[in-house]
């Protein structure tokens, strides 16, 4: 099996964690920088994204995972992970970076403060047997997207889940829901570029 990272710095990892498990992978935490030479993908979990951007600096883990993902590591990012795999973030708090990987837009927070939890069908290009059940938890969306981003799914109208070569992103969860069908999807690029 592929071995799979989960960046533990903060947010939901344990999550991810069992999702690759059922997914084929073999999957562990991820927080130091040597860390990175062990592993053939990596899930950046949900969280928050200003939270997440200082400990990555704090752990030196920001440099060396930017390069990584510049090379060509398979990396999947929900919510939070989305908006860090954004080369762009429309309105970033002051000194908030990303790692990059995807050209696009993300605005943060976009789906509003009076919904700021829901669940929605969503019907993502890649995956067979039906919609599967976004979980949208303060939410960001994609504003916009580069030539080369593929735009797998749209909710409303907005653009919930990309793809750029092997960099993956989803507005929601699936790791909450028990359908691991994302998180196969991700194992496979793995395995395709293993
Ligand atoms: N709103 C959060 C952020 O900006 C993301 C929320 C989530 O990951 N569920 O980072």
């Amino acid at each position: 099996n592929p071995v799979i990272g989960v960046l533990a710095l903060q947010g939901d990892v344990r999550e991810h964690l069992v999702a690759l498990a059922v997914a084929d992978a073999t999957a562990r935490p991820v927080r130091r920088p040597e860390e990175l030479a062990e592993i053939d993908g990596l899930v950046i979990p949900g969280g928050e994204s200003t939270t997440m951007s200082k400990l990555a600096v704090l752990f030196g883990m920001q440099e060396p995972l930017r390069e990584r993902i510049k090379d060509g590591l398979p990396v999947y990012g929900t919510c939070a992970g989305l908006i860090m795999l954004a080369d762009k973030i429309l309105d970033p708090r002051s000194g908030q970076e990303t790692f990059g990987g995807i050209d696009m837009i993300v605005r943060r927070n976009a789906f509003g403060r009076q919904n700021e939890s829901f669940e929605a069908h969503v019907e993502i290009a890649g995956i067979e047997d039906g919609p599967v059940e976004g979980v949208f938890i303060r939410a960001p969306w994609v504003e916009s997207v580069g030539a080369r981003t593929e735009v797998l799914a749209e909710h409303d109208g907005h653009i919930v889940a990309v793809r750029q070569g092997n960099a993956l992103a989803t507005s929601f969860h699936p790791e909450l829901t028990g359908d691991h069908r994302v998180h196969r999807l991700f194992t496979e690029m793995v395995r395709a570029v293993r």
